[in-house]
């Protein structure tokens, strides 16, 4: 926009009152979209964090409470009666291997999907017996080196009603990962043997996919070494390596968090991986559940795409969208209302440079506020240089003395009426007077006694002439007439008219005249009789006023045939 146009719009009115209405309007509008916004906002991830905290306590709390469980069902399972009578009574041992049997079947039939093998160890480290998934070992299949595992001394180790949970390992027996468990049997008081099972990884798996709303997000739980232990969208089932968390094609911000899950932390964090952002929640699972000891430092993780928040940020868009079409109308309301308020004003601008120009413009705003008041006085204002003007044009065509016409308006009017007369053919006479031996009336009575004689006989001028005829102070003492669409013989009556008029008037002094009284002499000329132009016309007056002068004077002469 070039820079006087700019100008051109400060200086503009209407475009003021568009700005004030935007800033009136435009400006509140804006306020309360931008508060909307961030109270949306953070409405929209308050729930997006009260989603992830959810997650995380569900899924942590099963964990928890599925360690808790293992731990207390296995001491409560060592505390059947099979296990110490199998000591107690040597002599009935088949009877209480059977026993054992059937509660391992039993246990199995309650825990299918979890508890892979369980077996009863005495304490050389010698299996007494064992179930492997459904299947009851035989005598030929029980092991006997048990002792030299460091998983055997540490279950042995503890106290009664104590339980290991150990980290997991590769089960030997099912080739499956499982976290062994383990508590120890006491006999009359003296620690005799110790009852293991084997939970089978892929039951946190589980557990895992039917705690998390998949369509929303996903979960996982990784150990102190950073391996994932479970994970909705991997598949754990495998028996090779577990899927380590931080490697090289985690993204960087990721690995940072995988560290600190590692590391047994909790928190909430943004992260963007592979140019989309990511919300996640991580939290511990507590060991403390546990009576004994649980090797398992895991952290659990859940994580929601940024995209699925803004999926709900949509309303916030639409809301923009709202403010920009409001913004539009403010504005066009503002274009209409600044228009509706300047039109007058610019009227009135334009009848201002109408009678700049010398018109006399009249503005016709009816209203009743300021703007109305300024075009009433407005119009007062051209009333009142009309009137002057009429003042001034009458003072420039007036002689001060007599108030007859001066001589300069005289000139321009003859003129136009010889030339008006000459178009439409038709007569036109004038009228040149003189008053008789005025000097000498000047001589005997002064000059201001002369003036006034001078102003009586020009109210006979102007009172013996008609409204069409033009009487004029031709000059001192000499007085002339323009008489339009007149010929001789009636400019003649009316030439006559006057010089009678005259003599018949009485004014002081005008006995002491030469002929006894003040009186004038008159020439009259008409077209086309006596002339064909102007100053001819003029000229044949003068010459039959001086042939009044000289037949006497107080007379009236007709200017001859040319
Ligand atoms: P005539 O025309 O009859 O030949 O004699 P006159 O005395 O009128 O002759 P002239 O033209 O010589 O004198 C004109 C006088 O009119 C001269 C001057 O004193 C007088 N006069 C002209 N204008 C004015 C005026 O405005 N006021 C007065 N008081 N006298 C004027
Ligand atoms: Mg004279
Ligand atoms: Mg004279």
């Amino acid at each position: 926009m070039p820079v006087e146009r700019m100008g051109l719009i400060k200086k503009s009115l209407r475009a003021k009152f568009t700005l004030i209405l935007l800033l009136a309007g435009a400006a509140p509008l804006l306020l309360v979209s931008v508060f909307f916004y961030y109270m949306a906002k953070d409405a929209l991830f308050k729930n997006v964090f009260a989603e992830l905290r959810w997650n995380a306590d569900a899924i942590t709390t099963a964990v928890e409470e599925h360690f808790a469980d293992t731990g207390r069902n296995l001491v409560i399972a060592s505390q059947n009666a099979a296990f110490a009578m199998y000591y107690l009574e040597p002599d009935n041992r088949p009877k209480w291997l059977a026993e054992q049997h059937k509660t391992f079947r039993y246990l199995r039939s309650l825990y299918p999907e979890m508890i892979d093998e369980a077996c009863f160890i005495d304490s050389t480290g010698t299996e007494v017996s064992r179930i492997v998934f459904d299947k009851i070992a035989s005598s030929a299949e029980l092991s006997s080196g048990e002792e030299r595992s460091a998983f055997f001394w540490n279950a042995f180790k503890l106290n009664e009603g104590e339980v290991l949970q150990d980290a997991p390992t590769i089960s030997e027996d099912t080739h499956r990962w499982v976290l062994p468990n383990a508590t120890p049997i006491f006999v009359k008081g003296r620690k005799t043997a110790i009852l293991h099972f084997e939970i089978a990884l892929t039951h946190f798996q589980g557990l895992l996919k039917r705690l998390v709303n998949q369509d929303r997000g996903y979960a996982f739980i990784l150990n102190d070494r950073g391996e994932f232990m479970a994970h909705t969208l991997l598949d754990m089932s495998g028996a090779g390596a577990f899927p380590m968390a931080i490697s090289a094609d985690a993204p960087a911000s990721l690995r940072t968090i995988y560290g600190r899950m590692a590391a047994g932390e909790a928190g909430i964090e943004e992260f963007s991986s592979g140019g989309k952002s990511y919300y996640i929640i991580f939290a511990p699972i507590k060991t403390g559940f546990v009576k004994g000891i649980n090797r398992n430092r895991w952290d659990v993780g859940y994580v929601i795409s940024g995209e699925r928040v803004y999926v709900e940020a949509t309303i916030l868009r639409d809301n923009f969208i709202v403010v920009a079409l409001t913004f539009f109308i403010v504005v066009a309301l503002a274009y209409v209302v600044g228009k509706h308020v300047t039109a007058p004003l610019r009227e009135l601008v334009g009848a201002t440079n109408r009678l700049a120009a010398g018109e006399m413009p009249r503005v016709e705003i009816r209203r009743e506020d300021e703007i109305g008041q300024l075009s009433n006085a407005f119009n007062v204002m051209v009333e009142a240089i009309k009137r002057r003007d009429d003042a001034l044009r009458e003072l420039a065509v007036t002689d001060g003395l007599t108030g007859l016409y001066n001589h300069r308006h005289f000139k321009a009017e003859i003129d136009r009426e010889v030339k008006a007369a000459l178009r439409f053919n038709q007569p036109l006479s004038l009228i040149m007077a003189d008053v008789d031996w005025f000097k000498q009336y000047n001589d005997k009575n002064g000059h201001t006694q002369g003036d006034i004689a001078l102003k009586r006989i020009a109210e006979v001028f102007a009172k013996a002439t008609r409204e069409v005829d033009l009487a004029a102070r031709y000059g001192g003492e000499e007085f002339a007439v323009i008489l339009p669409q007149t010929d001789g013989a009636e400019a003649m009556r009316i030439a006559e008219r006057i010089r009678g008029r005259v003599a018949l008037e009485l004014i002081p002094f005008e006995e002491d005249q030469p002929n006894g009284d003040l009186t004038v002499s008159i020439g009259v000329a008409t077209l086309p009789e006596a002339a064909m132009e102007t100053v001819a016309l003029i000229v044949a007056a003068d010459k039959a006023l001086y042939r009044a002068k000289e037949e006497g004077r107080n007379k009236v002469v007709l200017a001859g045939r040319r």
